[in-house]
Protein backbone atom coordinates (compact mmCIF):
# COMPACT_ATOMS: atom_id res chain seq x y z
CA UNK A 1 0.00 0.00 0.00
CA UNK A 2 1.22 3.61 -0.92
CA UNK A 3 0.77 5.54 2.39
CA UNK A 4 2.52 8.59 0.30
CA UNK A 5 -0.29 9.09 -2.08
CA UNK A 6 -2.64 11.96 -0.56
CA UNK A 7 -6.30 10.38 -1.65
CA UNK A 8 -9.85 11.27 -1.92
CA UNK A 9 -12.99 9.92 -2.12
CA UNK A 10 -16.78 10.58 -1.76
CA UNK A 11 -17.10 9.75 2.48
CA UNK A 12 -21.09 10.29 2.22
CA UNK A 13 -23.63 7.67 -0.09
CA UNK A 14 -23.65 8.59 -3.77
CA UNK A 15 -27.36 9.81 -4.81
CA UNK A 16 -29.68 12.45 -3.96
CA UNK A 17 -29.29 14.32 -0.44
CA UNK A 18 -29.11 16.91 1.57
CA UNK A 19 -25.17 17.50 1.54
CA UNK A 20 -22.11 15.20 -0.09
CA UNK A 21 -19.07 14.80 1.68
CA UNK A 22 -15.57 14.66 0.11
CA UNK A 23 -12.58 13.51 2.43
CA UNK A 24 -8.71 14.35 1.67
CA UNK A 25 -6.14 12.33 3.33
CA UNK A 26 -2.39 12.05 3.03
CA UNK A 27 0.93 14.48 3.66
CA UNK A 28 -0.09 16.63 0.25
CA UNK A 29 -4.09 17.25 1.73
CA UNK A 30 -3.32 20.77 2.38
CA UNK A 31 -1.32 22.19 -0.80
CA UNK A 32 -3.50 20.15 -2.84
CA UNK A 33 -6.80 21.64 -1.15
CA UNK A 34 -5.61 24.79 -1.30
CA UNK A 35 -5.42 24.89 -5.45
CA UNK A 36 -9.10 23.91 -5.50
CA UNK A 37 -10.47 26.07 -2.60
CA UNK A 38 -11.51 29.73 -2.22
CA UNK A 39 -12.07 30.84 1.00
CA UNK A 40 -14.84 33.66 1.18
CA UNK A 41 -13.02 35.83 3.35
CA UNK A 42 -9.74 36.14 0.94
CA UNK A 43 -7.20 37.18 4.20
CA UNK A 44 -7.73 33.60 5.27
CA UNK A 45 -5.63 30.64 3.73
CA UNK A 46 -5.95 26.98 4.17
CA UNK A 47 -2.41 26.67 4.96
CA UNK A 48 -2.58 28.64 8.07
CA UNK A 49 -6.08 26.58 9.13
CA UNK A 50 -5.73 24.72 12.70
CA UNK A 51 -6.83 21.55 13.20
CA UNK A 52 -10.75 21.06 13.86
CA UNK A 53 -11.68 24.38 12.17
CA UNK A 54 -13.64 24.75 9.75
CA UNK A 55 -13.72 27.31 6.71
CA UNK A 56 -16.48 28.63 4.04
CA UNK A 57 -15.60 28.84 0.72
CA UNK A 58 -15.70 27.70 -2.89
CA UNK A 59 -14.31 24.76 -5.03
CA UNK A 60 -13.18 25.76 -8.48
CA UNK A 61 -12.78 23.57 -11.67
CA UNK A 62 -11.15 24.95 -14.43
CA UNK A 63 -11.08 27.91 -12.53
CA UNK A 64 -14.28 28.22 -12.37
CA UNK A 65 -16.28 29.30 -9.04
CA UNK A 66 -18.38 26.34 -8.53
CA UNK A 67 -20.21 25.05 -5.33
CA UNK A 68 -20.42 26.67 -2.00
CA UNK A 69 -17.84 25.07 0.07
CA UNK A 70 -16.98 24.60 3.87
CA UNK A 71 -13.88 22.86 4.78
CA UNK A 72 -13.28 21.31 7.98
CA UNK A 73 -10.16 20.75 8.66
CA UNK A 74 -8.24 18.00 11.23
CA UNK A 75 -4.23 17.94 10.95
CA UNK A 76 -1.66 14.95 11.68
CA UNK A 77 -2.13 13.08 14.11
CA UNK A 78 -5.40 14.04 15.11
CA UNK A 79 -7.70 12.58 11.90
CA UNK A 80 -9.49 9.49 11.55
CA UNK A 81 -6.37 8.84 9.28
CA UNK A 82 -3.46 9.85 11.52
CA UNK A 83 -2.49 12.10 8.64
CA UNK A 84 -3.75 15.86 7.35
CA UNK A 85 -7.07 15.59 6.55
CA UNK A 86 -9.80 18.36 5.13
CA UNK A 87 -13.55 17.13 4.60
CA UNK A 88 -15.33 19.39 2.19
CA UNK A 89 -18.84 19.32 2.24
CA UNK A 90 -20.73 20.51 -1.15
CA UNK A 91 -23.87 20.30 -2.12
CA UNK A 92 -25.97 16.92 -1.76
CA UNK A 93 -26.50 15.24 -5.83
CA UNK A 94 -23.79 13.46 -7.39
CA UNK A 95 -22.66 16.81 -9.82
CA UNK A 96 -21.28 19.06 -7.76
CA UNK A 97 -19.26 16.12 -5.40
CA UNK A 98 -18.26 14.95 -8.47
CA UNK A 99 -16.72 18.12 -10.24
CA UNK A 100 -15.25 18.62 -6.79
CA UNK A 101 -13.45 15.26 -7.30
CA UNK A 102 -12.10 16.29 -10.54
CA UNK A 103 -10.69 19.23 -9.64
CA UNK A 104 -8.89 17.03 -6.90
CA UNK A 105 -7.64 14.56 -9.16
CA UNK A 106 -6.19 17.61 -11.44
CA UNK A 107 -4.67 19.20 -8.77
CA UNK A 108 -2.92 15.95 -7.33
CA UNK A 109 -5.12 13.72 -5.11
CA UNK A 110 -5.31 10.29 -6.15
CA UNK A 111 -8.71 8.50 -6.36
CA UNK A 112 -9.41 6.57 -2.71
CA UNK A 113 -9.39 2.38 -3.02
CA UNK A 114 -12.14 0.64 -1.30
CA UNK A 115 -11.36 1.29 2.55
CA UNK A 116 -8.15 3.01 1.97
CA UNK A 117 -9.08 5.65 4.61
CA UNK A 118 -9.44 3.16 7.12
CA UNK A 119 -6.59 1.12 6.57
CA UNK A 120 -4.25 4.10 6.26
CA UNK A 121 -6.20 4.54 10.44
CA UNK A 122 -4.94 0.68 10.90
CA UNK A 123 -1.53 1.30 9.65
CA UNK A 124 -1.00 4.82 11.15
CA UNK A 125 -1.63 2.75 14.56
CA UNK A 126 -5.09 5.05 15.11
CA UNK A 127 -7.41 2.16 15.37
CA UNK A 128 -6.72 -1.91 15.54
CA UNK A 129 -7.69 -4.43 13.03
CA UNK A 130 -10.95 -5.73 15.40
CA UNK A 131 -12.08 -1.84 15.47
CA UNK A 132 -11.86 -1.29 11.34
CA UNK A 133 -13.96 -4.36 11.23
CA UNK A 134 -16.29 -2.93 13.52
CA UNK A 135 -16.77 0.44 11.77
CA UNK A 136 -17.77 -1.82 8.59
CA UNK A 137 -20.12 -3.13 10.95
CA UNK A 138 -21.27 -0.01 12.03
CA UNK A 139 -21.88 1.11 8.30
CA UNK A 140 -23.66 -1.87 7.31
CA UNK A 141 -25.91 -2.57 10.68
CA UNK A 142 -29.32 -2.86 9.87
CA UNK A 143 -30.53 -2.00 13.66
CA UNK A 144 -29.84 -0.28 16.21
CA UNK A 145 -28.69 -3.02 18.53
CA UNK A 146 -26.69 -4.27 15.69
CA UNK A 147 -25.00 -0.83 15.54
CA UNK A 148 -24.87 -1.21 19.38
CA UNK A 149 -22.68 -4.06 18.77
CA UNK A 150 -20.39 -2.67 16.21
CA UNK A 151 -19.78 0.48 18.27
CA UNK A 152 -18.50 -1.81 21.37
CA UNK A 153 -16.01 -3.75 19.22
CA UNK A 154 -15.19 -0.05 17.74
CA UNK A 155 -15.08 1.16 21.62
CA UNK A 156 -12.57 -1.77 22.28
CA UNK A 157 -14.89 -4.41 23.87
CA UNK A 158 -13.72 -7.37 21.80
CA UNK A 159 -9.68 -6.56 21.82
CA UNK A 160 -10.05 -6.38 25.91
CA UNK A 161 -11.95 -9.68 26.23
CA UNK A 162 -9.20 -10.98 23.86
CA UNK A 163 -6.43 -9.49 25.92
CA UNK A 164 -7.66 -10.80 28.98
CA UNK A 165 -7.31 -14.51 27.71
CA UNK A 166 -4.68 -13.92 26.13
CA UNK A 167 -3.01 -12.28 29.37
CA UNK A 168 -4.22 -15.69 30.89
CA UNK A 169 -2.80 -17.73 28.59
CA UNK A 170 0.66 -15.78 28.73
CA UNK A 171 1.19 -16.62 32.46
CA UNK A 172 0.42 -20.41 32.06
CA UNK A 173 2.76 -20.45 29.16
CA UNK A 174 5.27 -18.37 31.48
CA UNK A 175 4.80 -20.64 34.13
CA UNK A 176 5.24 -24.33 31.64
CA UNK A 177 8.74 -22.97 30.85
CA UNK A 178 9.53 -21.95 34.05
CA UNK A 179 8.45 -25.40 35.18
CA UNK A 180 9.88 -27.12 32.59
CA UNK A 181 13.24 -24.99 31.68
CA UNK A 182 14.26 -24.63 34.97
CA UNK A 183 13.44 -27.69 37.41
CA UNK A 184 16.22 -26.95 39.77
CA UNK A 185 14.41 -23.28 40.61
CA UNK A 186 11.77 -23.29 43.11
CA UNK A 187 8.90 -22.99 40.51
CA UNK A 188 5.50 -23.61 41.98
CA UNK A 189 3.94 -27.04 40.94
CA UNK A 190 1.51 -27.60 38.39
CA UNK A 191 -0.99 -30.12 38.44
CA UNK A 192 -2.57 -31.40 35.74
CA UNK A 193 -5.79 -30.59 37.22
CA UNK A 194 -4.68 -27.25 37.59
CA UNK A 195 -3.67 -26.45 34.22
CA UNK A 196 -6.26 -28.42 32.80
CA UNK A 197 -9.12 -26.11 34.97
CA UNK A 198 -7.24 -22.77 33.76
CA UNK A 199 -6.65 -23.79 30.02
CA UNK A 200 -10.90 -25.18 30.63
CA UNK A 201 -11.90 -21.42 32.09
CA UNK A 202 -10.33 -19.73 28.67
CA UNK A 203 -11.65 -22.30 26.39
CA UNK A 204 -15.05 -21.45 27.98
CA UNK A 205 -14.74 -17.91 27.34
CA UNK A 206 -13.75 -18.22 23.52
CA UNK A 207 -16.35 -20.89 23.17
CA UNK A 208 -18.81 -17.89 24.64
CA UNK A 209 -17.49 -15.05 22.16
CA UNK A 210 -18.17 -18.18 19.39
CA UNK A 211 -21.70 -18.74 20.46
CA UNK A 212 -22.58 -15.15 20.17
CA UNK A 213 -21.58 -14.63 16.77
CA UNK A 214 -24.47 -15.92 15.54
CA UNK A 215 -26.79 -14.04 17.22
CA UNK A 216 -24.42 -10.83 16.88
CA UNK A 217 -24.58 -11.51 12.60
CA UNK A 218 -28.44 -11.74 12.90
CA UNK A 219 -28.64 -8.24 14.33
CA UNK A 220 -26.02 -6.41 12.54
CA UNK A 221 -27.08 -8.01 8.44
CA UNK A 222 -30.60 -9.73 9.66
CA UNK A 223 -31.52 -12.97 8.44
CA UNK A 224 -33.15 -14.76 5.33
CA UNK A 225 -36.32 -15.81 6.41
CA UNK A 226 -38.65 -18.40 4.61
CA UNK A 227 -42.53 -18.09 4.98
CA UNK A 228 -43.76 -21.77 4.75
CA UNK A 229 -47.57 -23.21 4.68
CA UNK A 230 -50.00 -25.11 2.95
CA UNK A 231 -52.44 -21.84 1.21
CA UNK A 232 -54.96 -19.89 3.18
CA UNK A 233 -53.12 -20.74 6.38
CA UNK A 234 -52.64 -16.71 6.81
CA UNK A 235 -49.18 -15.85 5.30
CA UNK A 236 -50.16 -13.25 3.11
CA UNK A 237 -51.68 -12.04 6.09
CA UNK A 238 -48.68 -12.39 8.27
CA UNK A 239 -46.63 -11.10 5.90
CA UNK A 240 -48.79 -8.25 5.45
CA UNK A 241 -48.44 -7.87 9.36
CA UNK A 242 -44.62 -8.10 9.47
CA UNK A 243 -44.25 -5.23 6.64
CA UNK A 244 -47.22 -3.02 8.15
CA UNK A 245 -49.14 -2.60 5.17
CA UNK A 246 -50.88 -4.41 2.17
CA UNK A 247 -47.91 -5.77 0.53
CA UNK A 248 -49.49 -9.24 -0.52
CA UNK A 249 -52.64 -9.47 -1.69
CA UNK A 250 -54.79 -11.39 0.99
CA UNK A 251 -57.53 -13.32 -0.20
CA UNK A 252 -59.64 -15.96 0.56
CA UNK A 253 -59.29 -18.44 -2.67
CA UNK A 254 -56.55 -21.06 -2.21
CA UNK A 255 -53.45 -20.42 -3.73
CA UNK A 256 -53.26 -16.82 -4.90
CA UNK A 257 -49.52 -16.17 -3.83
CA UNK A 258 -47.75 -17.96 -6.17
CA UNK A 259 -44.22 -16.11 -6.61
CA UNK A 260 -41.44 -15.85 -3.97
CA UNK A 261 -41.84 -12.71 -3.02
CA UNK A 262 -38.70 -10.42 -1.44
CA UNK A 263 -38.78 -7.74 1.17
CA UNK A 264 -37.14 -6.52 4.12
CA UNK A 265 -39.06 -5.92 6.91
CA UNK A 266 -37.53 -5.05 11.39
CA UNK A 267 -38.95 -6.98 13.77
CA UNK A 268 -37.40 -5.30 16.67
CA UNK A 269 -33.79 -5.07 16.23
CA UNK A 270 -33.97 -7.72 13.63
CA UNK A 271 -33.99 -7.78 9.81
CA UNK A 272 -36.01 -10.12 7.91
CA UNK A 273 -35.32 -10.19 4.44
CA UNK A 274 -38.86 -12.22 3.95
CA UNK A 275 -39.85 -14.60 0.76
CA UNK A 276 -43.55 -14.93 1.27
CA UNK A 277 -44.00 -18.33 -1.03
CA UNK A 278 -46.38 -20.06 -2.65
CA UNK A 279 -49.04 -22.16 -0.40
CA UNK A 280 -47.25 -25.67 -0.36
CA UNK A 281 -49.43 -28.47 -0.86
CA UNK A 282 -49.09 -31.22 -3.22
CA UNK A 283 -49.46 -30.81 -6.73
CA UNK A 284 -50.41 -33.49 -9.05
CA UNK A 285 -49.13 -34.23 -12.64
CA UNK A 286 -51.90 -32.12 -13.65
CA UNK A 287 -51.13 -29.82 -11.40
CA UNK A 288 -50.35 -26.35 -12.24
CA UNK A 289 -46.82 -25.78 -13.38
CA UNK A 290 -46.23 -22.32 -11.90
CA UNK A 291 -47.43 -23.05 -8.75
CA UNK A 292 -45.09 -26.10 -8.51
CA UNK A 293 -42.04 -23.98 -9.39
CA UNK A 294 -43.24 -22.12 -6.30
CA UNK A 295 -43.45 -24.89 -4.49
CA UNK A 296 -40.10 -25.97 -5.06
CA UNK A 297 -38.22 -23.10 -4.86
CA UNK A 298 -39.93 -22.86 -1.26
CA UNK A 299 -38.42 -26.07 -0.51
CA UNK A 300 -35.07 -24.74 -1.59
CA UNK A 301 -35.17 -21.59 0.36
CA UNK A 302 -36.44 -23.83 3.51
CA UNK A 303 -32.55 -25.15 2.89
CA UNK A 304 -30.79 -21.95 3.10
CA UNK A 305 -32.99 -19.79 5.12
CA UNK A 306 -31.72 -18.40 8.85
CA UNK A 307 -35.47 -18.55 9.99
CA UNK A 308 -38.26 -20.12 9.33
CA UNK A 309 -41.68 -19.40 9.51
CA UNK A 310 -43.95 -22.05 9.21
CA UNK A 311 -48.00 -21.07 9.31
CA UNK A 312 -50.71 -23.62 10.21
CA UNK A 313 -54.46 -23.16 10.24
CA UNK A 314 -55.14 -23.47 14.27
CA UNK A 315 -58.71 -23.16 13.36
CA UNK A 316 -58.88 -26.84 11.41
CA UNK A 317 -57.08 -30.19 12.43
CA UNK A 318 -53.38 -30.34 10.62
CA UNK A 319 -53.13 -32.33 7.47
CA UNK A 320 -50.56 -34.56 5.81
CA UNK A 321 -49.22 -31.39 3.99
CA UNK A 322 -49.00 -29.74 7.33
CA UNK A 323 -47.08 -32.65 8.79
CA UNK A 324 -44.98 -33.01 5.58
CA UNK A 325 -43.76 -29.35 6.39
CA UNK A 326 -43.43 -29.87 10.12
CA UNK A 327 -40.77 -32.79 9.18
CA UNK A 328 -39.09 -30.93 6.81
CA UNK A 329 -38.67 -28.24 9.69
CA UNK A 330 -36.90 -30.48 11.78
CA UNK A 331 -33.31 -29.61 13.18
CA UNK A 332 -33.93 -26.51 11.67
CA UNK A 333 -33.91 -22.78 13.15
CA UNK A 334 -37.88 -22.68 12.79
CA UNK A 335 -40.88 -21.31 14.03
CA UNK A 336 -44.55 -22.89 14.32
CA UNK A 337 -47.18 -20.07 13.70
CA UNK A 338 -50.59 -21.88 14.75
CA UNK A 339 -52.64 -18.72 13.05
CA UNK A 340 -56.32 -17.81 13.03
CA UNK A 341 -56.31 -18.48 16.91
CA UNK A 342 -59.66 -16.35 17.43
CA UNK A 343 -61.14 -19.19 15.64
CA UNK A 344 -60.26 -22.44 18.02
CA UNK A 345 -63.28 -22.99 20.39
CA UNK A 346 -61.74 -25.09 22.67
CA UNK A 347 -58.13 -24.53 23.49
CA UNK A 348 -57.52 -28.11 24.61
CA UNK A 349 -58.05 -29.49 21.01
CA UNK A 350 -55.37 -26.68 19.87
CA UNK A 351 -52.51 -27.68 22.50
CA UNK A 352 -52.82 -31.20 21.47
CA UNK A 353 -52.56 -30.48 17.47
CA UNK A 354 -49.38 -28.22 18.52
CA UNK A 355 -48.07 -30.87 20.70
CA UNK A 356 -48.01 -33.21 16.98
CA UNK A 357 -45.31 -30.88 15.70
CA UNK A 358 -43.56 -29.58 19.40
CA UNK A 359 -40.50 -31.98 18.35
CA UNK A 360 -40.31 -30.61 14.72
CA UNK A 361 -39.54 -26.72 15.78
CA UNK A 362 -37.61 -24.87 18.28
CA UNK A 363 -40.59 -22.76 19.41
CA UNK A 364 -44.74 -23.28 18.96
CA UNK A 365 -46.98 -20.26 19.14
CA UNK A 366 -50.57 -19.62 18.88
CA UNK A 367 -51.78 -16.23 17.22
CA UNK A 368 -53.70 -14.13 14.98
CA UNK A 369 -52.17 -12.45 12.29
CA UNK A 370 -54.86 -10.44 11.71
CA UNK A 371 -54.14 -8.56 15.01
CA UNK A 372 -51.62 -5.99 15.33
CA UNK A 373 -50.86 -7.00 18.38
CA UNK A 374 -49.69 -10.64 17.62
CA UNK A 375 -46.21 -8.40 16.50
CA UNK A 376 -44.91 -8.57 20.13
CA UNK A 377 -45.48 -12.36 21.06
CA UNK A 378 -43.84 -12.92 17.37
CA UNK A 379 -40.99 -10.29 17.67
CA UNK A 380 -40.34 -11.72 21.46
CA UNK A 381 -40.43 -15.50 19.73
CA UNK A 382 -38.17 -14.82 17.18
CA UNK A 383 -35.72 -12.89 19.39
CA UNK A 384 -35.77 -15.97 21.37
CA UNK A 385 -35.44 -18.69 18.77
CA UNK A 386 -32.12 -16.55 16.96
CA UNK A 387 -30.16 -16.01 20.01
CA UNK A 388 -30.63 -12.03 20.16
CA UNK A 389 -33.41 -11.72 23.49
CA UNK A 390 -30.65 -11.73 26.27
CA UNK A 391 -27.11 -10.40 23.87
CA UNK A 392 -25.81 -8.18 25.55
CA UNK A 393 -25.30 -4.68 23.09
CA UNK A 394 -21.80 -3.55 25.17
CA UNK A 395 -20.23 -6.94 25.25
CA UNK A 396 -17.57 -8.65 23.38
CA UNK A 397 -18.84 -9.78 20.12
CA UNK A 398 -16.92 -10.98 16.90
CA UNK A 399 -17.44 -9.28 14.04
CA UNK A 400 -16.36 -11.09 11.02
CA UNK A 401 -15.79 -14.79 9.39
CA UNK A 402 -12.44 -13.83 9.86
CA UNK A 403 -12.66 -13.09 13.44
CA UNK A 404 -14.80 -16.41 13.93
CA UNK A 405 -12.35 -18.38 12.06
CA UNK A 406 -9.06 -17.41 14.59
CA UNK A 407 -11.38 -17.64 17.47
CA UNK A 408 -12.23 -21.38 16.53
CA UNK A 409 -8.16 -22.07 15.88
CA UNK A 410 -7.59 -20.89 19.53
CA UNK A 411 -10.07 -22.36 21.01
CA UNK A 412 -9.49 -26.33 18.85
CA UNK A 413 -5.79 -25.75 20.29
CA UNK A 414 -6.59 -25.12 23.84
CA UNK A 415 -9.02 -28.09 23.79
CA UNK A 416 -5.54 -30.32 21.98
CA UNK A 417 -3.45 -28.62 25.03
CA UNK A 418 -6.23 -30.12 27.42
CA UNK A 419 -6.23 -33.56 25.66
CA UNK A 420 -2.66 -33.97 25.86
CA UNK A 421 -2.82 -33.60 29.59
CA UNK A 422 -5.54 -36.05 30.11
CA UNK A 423 -4.02 -38.56 27.92
CA UNK A 424 -0.93 -38.54 29.67
CA UNK A 425 1.79 -36.11 27.49
CA UNK A 426 4.50 -34.12 28.92
CA UNK A 427 4.09 -30.59 29.96
CA UNK A 428 5.75 -29.20 26.75
CA UNK A 429 2.71 -30.96 24.29
CA UNK A 430 0.23 -28.22 26.41
CA UNK A 431 3.03 -25.60 25.87
CA UNK A 432 3.38 -25.99 21.94
CA UNK A 433 -0.86 -25.75 21.69
CA UNK A 434 -0.61 -22.72 23.79
CA UNK A 435 1.47 -21.13 21.83
CA UNK A 436 -0.74 -21.99 18.64
CA UNK A 437 -3.09 -20.59 20.69
CA UNK A 438 -1.89 -17.26 21.86
CA UNK A 439 -0.60 -16.83 17.70
CA UNK A 440 -4.52 -17.35 16.43
CA UNK A 441 -5.48 -14.79 18.96
CA UNK A 442 -2.77 -12.24 17.47
CA UNK A 443 -3.85 -12.92 14.43
CA UNK A 444 -7.66 -12.51 15.82
CA UNK A 445 -6.90 -8.71 16.93
CA UNK A 446 -4.59 -8.22 14.32
CA UNK A 447 -1.13 -7.95 15.68
CA UNK A 448 1.23 -7.54 12.76
CA UNK A 449 -1.23 -8.46 10.19
CA UNK A 450 0.20 -10.30 6.84
CA UNK A 451 -0.73 -8.20 3.45
CA UNK A 452 -3.17 -10.79 2.73
CA UNK A 453 -4.96 -10.41 5.92
CA UNK A 454 -5.37 -6.41 5.73
CA UNK A 455 -6.29 -6.70 2.05
CA UNK A 456 -8.64 -9.33 2.93
CA UNK A 457 -10.46 -7.15 5.09
CA UNK A 458 -10.27 -3.76 3.69
CA UNK A 459 -11.18 -5.34 0.25
CA UNK A 460 -14.67 -5.41 1.91
CA UNK A 461 -15.02 -2.01 2.98
CA UNK A 462 -17.09 0.70 0.44
CA UNK A 463 -14.57 3.27 -0.82
CA UNK A 464 -14.38 6.66 1.03
CA UNK A 465 -14.31 4.94 4.28
P1 LIG B 1 -52.19 -17.56 2.44
O1 LIG B 1 -52.80 -18.25 1.28
O2 LIG B 1 -51.52 -18.51 3.36
O3 LIG B 1 -51.33 -16.40 2.06
O4 LIG B 1 -53.41 -17.00 3.29
P2 LIG B 1 -54.03 -15.54 3.37
O5 LIG B 1 -53.15 -14.65 4.16
O6 LIG B 1 -54.42 -15.14 2.00
O7 LIG B 1 -55.28 -15.78 4.28
C1 LIG B 1 -56.33 -16.68 3.91
C2 LIG B 1 -57.61 -16.25 4.60
O8 LIG B 1 -57.46 -16.41 6.01
C3 LIG B 1 -57.96 -14.81 4.36
O9 LIG B 1 -59.35 -14.72 4.17
C4 LIG B 1 -57.55 -14.14 5.64
O10 LIG B 1 -58.29 -12.98 5.90
C5 LIG B 1 -57.81 -15.21 6.65
N1 LIG B 1 -57.01 -15.03 7.86
C6 LIG B 1 -55.68 -14.78 7.93
N2 LIG B 1 -55.27 -14.67 9.22
C7 LIG B 1 -56.37 -14.83 9.98
C8 LIG B 1 -56.60 -14.82 11.41
O11 LIG B 1 -55.71 -14.64 12.23
N3 LIG B 1 -57.88 -15.07 11.81
C9 LIG B 1 -58.89 -15.30 10.93
N4 LIG B 1 -60.09 -15.52 11.41
N5 LIG B 1 -58.71 -15.31 9.60
C10 LIG B 1 -57.47 -15.08 9.13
Amino acid sequence: MNLDRTICALATAPGEGGIAVVRVSGAEAYPIVEKVFRPIHRSRSLAQAKGYTAMLGHYLLDGREMDETIALCFRAPHSYTGEDVIELSVHGGSAMADGLLQALYLAGAAPASAGEFTRRAVENGRMSLTQAEAVMEIISASGRQGAALAKAALDGALARRIGTIRAELQSVAAHLVAWVDYPEEDVPDLSVGALTARLGEQKAALEELIAGYGAGAVLRHGVDCVLLGRPNVGKSTLLNLLAGFDRAIVTPVAGTTRDVVEQAVMLGEIRLNLFDTAGVRDVGADGDAIEAEGIRRSWNKLEEAGLVLAVFDAGAPLTEDDLEIAARCKGRPALAIFNKQDLVAEDAALQAEMDKVRDCFKQVLPLCARERESLKPLTQAVAELLGTAHLDPGAACLCSARQLAAAKAARDALAEAIESQEQGFGLDAAGVCIDDALRALAELTGEDPTEATLDEVFSKFCVGK
